[in-house]
Formats: C-alpha cells, sequence, structure tokens
C-alpha cells in the first residue's frame, strides 16, 4: 500500500528520558510504515536546549505559531539535580512554560477510556475534559504575615495610576497577629482563556461547564463569569446551537456536584487553582497519568499536542542499565494522532484522518484484547491479561493497525 501523504510539516518536539525512547519506537513502528511523514524537527531534549542557552525551545513555539500544530514528547524542567547531572549552565525554565507563553494557550487534559480500565466514578461513561486557566491567580501572589505589630493594623488594597491618584479600600483591620494575600489577573488573559474554551468544545462537539464562586467574589470571579458570558453571547450563541452544545455556568460548587453525578462528556472550564486541584483528580479518577493526553490550545486556533505525565525517569534508569521496562505509550501514541488528525483537518487531507482513527483504535483494541503495560495490568478488571515490555506493547499494536488498514 502507498504512504500517505502530507501537506504542510508538522512541528515535532522531541524530549528526554523513557519517553524519548518511546517517540522513536513509536515513529519507527506505528507512523512510518504507513506515513509519508512530514516533520520539522526540534530537539528540546535537555543537552540540546542546553547547547542552544534553550534557544530551542523558542523556536519551536515560534514554528508552532507558523504551521498551526505541534506534537510534543515529554521533557525535563531542570532542578539542582538536573543541573549537575546534565552538567547545565543555566537552570532553564520549563518549556511546556515557554512555550504556553509564546502561545498565550490554554491547557486542555482529556482522559482516554478504555474497557477494563473503569473510572472510580461509576456514572462516568464518557472523557470529562479540563480547561485550566493557567495564568495569574494564587500563583502569581503576594502575601504577607501581620505579626507582633503595634496594633490596630490597618490592610488596604492600594492602587496608583501613572498620573499618581490613588484608590483605597480596606480590607480589614487587625486587632492582633494574622496573615493577608494579595493576587490580580488580566483581561487580556480571562479573554483568551474563554476564547481558548469556546473554540476547543466547538472543535470537540462538547458542551462547556464554567464555574467560580461569583456569588462571594463578586468582583473578581464575577468578572470571570461576565467574561464568559459575554464572549457567549456576541459571539458563540449561534455556531453552539448550530453544533448541538451548550454553554452552561454554574457555582464552583454545584459544578463538583453534578460533576461527579454525571455521565461525562463535557469540558470543563476552571479558574487556576480549581483547575490545579480537579486535574490531579480527574487523573487518578479516570485510571492512570498515562491515559491522558494534553493539549495546548492558543486563542488563534493553534494546537500543541502532548502526554499529561513526565518524561518516567525511574523507567528510564532501569532501561539504562539494559533491564526490561514496561512504560505505557499510550497517551503519546495519543499525542501523535491528535496532532496527525488536526493536521489533516486543517490540510483537508482524509486518508491521513482515517490513519489517525485507525492508530487510535489500534490502540485501543490492543489493551481490549489484554495485551497492556504494567501500569494498566496492575489496575485492569480484564481477565487473562499478558504484560508487555515497553516495546512489545508498541509491536502489537503494530500489528493491530495493520490489520485494520488491509
Ligand atoms: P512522571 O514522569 O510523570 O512519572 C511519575 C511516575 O508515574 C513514574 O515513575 C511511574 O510510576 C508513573 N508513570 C508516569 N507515566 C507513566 C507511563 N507512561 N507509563 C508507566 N508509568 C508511568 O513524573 P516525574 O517522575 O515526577 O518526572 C520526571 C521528569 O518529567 C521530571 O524531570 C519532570 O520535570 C518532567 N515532567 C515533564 C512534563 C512534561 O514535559 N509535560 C510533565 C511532568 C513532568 P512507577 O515509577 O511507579 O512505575
Ligand atoms: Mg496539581
Amino acid at each position: 500500500m502507498a504512504k500517505i501523504q502530507m501537506k504542510t510539516p508538522l512541528v515535532e518536539m522531541d524530549g528526554d528520558e523513557m519517553t524519548r525512547i518511546l517517540w522513536r519506537m513509536i515513529k519507527d513502528d506505528l507512523i512510518l510504515p504507513f506515513v509519508d511523514l512530514k516533520t520539522e524537527y526540534y530537539d528540546l531534549g535537555l543537552q540540546y536546549r542546553d547547547e542552544t542557552d534553550d534557544k530551542v525551545t523558542m523556536d519551536s513555539a515560534l514554528a508552532t505559531k507558523k504551521y498551526g500544530v505541534a506534537v510534543k514528547c515529554a521533557t525535563i524542567t531542570p532542578n539542582k539535580a538536573r543541573m549537575s547531572e546534565y552538567n547545565l549552565k543555566k537552570m532553564y525554565k520549563s518549556p511546556n512554560g515557554t512555550i504556553r507563553a509564546a502561545l498565550d494557550g490554554t491547557v486542555f487534559r482529556a482522559p482516554i477510556l478504555v474497557k477494563g480500565i473503569e473510572p472510580y466514578v461509576r456514572t462516568w461513561k464518557k472523557p470529562i475534559v479540563l480547561a485550566r486557566h493557567a495564568h495569574g491567580d494564587v500563583y502569581k501572589d503576594s502575601e504577607m504575615k501581620v505579626a507582633g505589630a503595634a496594633y490596630p493594623v490597618k490592610a488596604e488594597l492600594a492602587l496608583t495610576d501613572a498620573e499618581g491618584n490613588e484608590t483605597r479600600q480596606e480590607i480589614f483591620t487587625f486587632k492582633n497577629d494574622g496573615i493577608l494575600e494579595g493576587m490580580y489577573n488580566t483581561s487580556a488573559s480571562i479573554h483568551s482563556f474563554a476564547k481558548s474554551c469556546f473554540e476547543y468544545a466547538l472543535d470537540q462537539k462538547m458542551d462547556l461547564w464554567f464555574s467560580t464562586k461569583d456569588t462571594i467574589s463578586k468582583v473578581y470571579d464575577g468578572e470571570f463569569k461576565a467574561v464568559f458570558e459575554e464572549m457567549y453571547e456576541t459571539e458563540y450563541k449561534e455556531k453552539f446551537e448550530a453544533a448541538g452544545i451548550e454553554y452552561f455556568y454554574t457555582l464552583i460548587d454545584d459544578a463538583v456536584a453534578r460533576v461527579i453525578r454525571s455521565e461525562g462528556g463535557m469540558l470543563w472550564a476552571l479558574k487556576n487553582y480549581d483547575g490545579d486541584v480537579m486535574s490531579d483528580m480527574m487523573a487518578t479518577a479516570f485510571g492512570s497519568l498515562a491515559m491522558m493526553t494534553s493539549v495546548l490550545v492558543s486563542p488563534d486556533g493553534v494546537y500543541e499536542y502532548e502526554a499529561a505525565h513526565g518524561t518516567v525517569q525511574r523507567h528510564y534508569y532501569k532501561y539504562l542499565k539494559g533491564e526490561e521496562t514496561s512504560t505505557n505509550s499510550v497517551a503519546t501514541i495519543f499525542a501523535w494522532s491528535g496532532a496527525l488528525r488536526k493536521r489533516a483537518e486543517m490540510d483537508e487531507l482524509p486518508e491521513l484522518k482515517q490513519f489517525a482513527d485507525q492508530l487510535e483504535e489500534a490502540t485501543i483494541a490492543t489493551i481490549e484484547s489484554g495485551k497492556m503495560t504494567g501500569d494498566l495490568a496492575a489496575i485492569t478488571t480484564l481477565e487473562n491479561v499478558t504484560k508487555l515490555n515497553s516495546e512489545d506493547f508498541i509491536k502489537a499494536i503494530a500489528e493491530k493497525l495493520t490489520e485494520l488498514r488491509s
């Protein structure tokens, strides 16, 4: 069979450790035999980031802006231990942070559901996708301790504009020791967040839920609510109605209760802290971090696909010692299928879209036939399970894929 042709290259961001090993296997066994793959390759492996003073990360982000779709391997965010392990010139920032800032994007996390890996919540039948507003709030706050002062101590919010005009508002008058916190967000960032959420919901034909605590935080959370509402009314109402999907706002505590009782199937947009907490709960509740995909969507419609997990360092050290590993490649495979499908949609390539669908189908069918990696074998409800090593799992998927395509 002739290989599937592409038009525009995918931006390929290679990465580190065990996921870099899986990356090569996925390309060799699952993609290159079927697709005449066109990529513009950026090596975000830590060694090359160091050689280029991290310029390669920014270059890859700019290429993503130019072409519209990227697929990224997990990468090391350096800490002290990595500084000496890789003999680094600098403690570089997280590549994901750099790319997110350059694309002004929102991260959407979606679980991959398969029979035999059951969500802990019995009612969930469809994936729940989370969108976290990864900007500001408590993550960029200023905090103070009020201690041992000459009481009373008056705490105020104070604004000083460029002309020196001041606006002040009392927060609290302390008669004794306490604590204080100030935080902010920007209208531009809230708008980008809202736009990315509406775009993703339309793209995936999913209902969009948004929740804050605007009854208590009338100005701060109230602003988030107002931005979403206005954008919905002016830009998305008709598009949503045409697509048969809904926008639904409710209070965060009500949303939590409703999500648990639901069948799933919605996109749930959350403020920064809510998203931080809920995404860890969701990943665990759906079964495994290794079955969670992540896509960064910019408000102007640029997409970057990856797995939600890291470089699986512990497995990599075993691999280096020549020991067998059983690392789950599913989320990384779905990053590739997601990126190829998006490229296919943008370039109108039905064969490539079909391939992306088949790659996912083959992956799911392999697990559902009882062949899986150790992390899944440990939690599956299926019987007669074969635990495969990293490479044999990918080979088993390749066999299914070949069957599907013949
Ligand atoms: P991790 O790579 O996600 O792995 C944590 C543990 O989760 C693993 O040791 C393993 O448990 C399990 N696990 C995760 N993914 C798995 C998979 N695909 N298959 C099987 N088991 C899997 O997190 P980490 O060890 O904390 O971080 C390692 C490096 O990744 C760090 O340098 C960090 O900076 C980086 N990181 C990158 C990204 C990203 O690029 N998006 C995200 C997070 C972390 P067992 O050991 O029990 O088998
Ligand atoms: Mg967290």
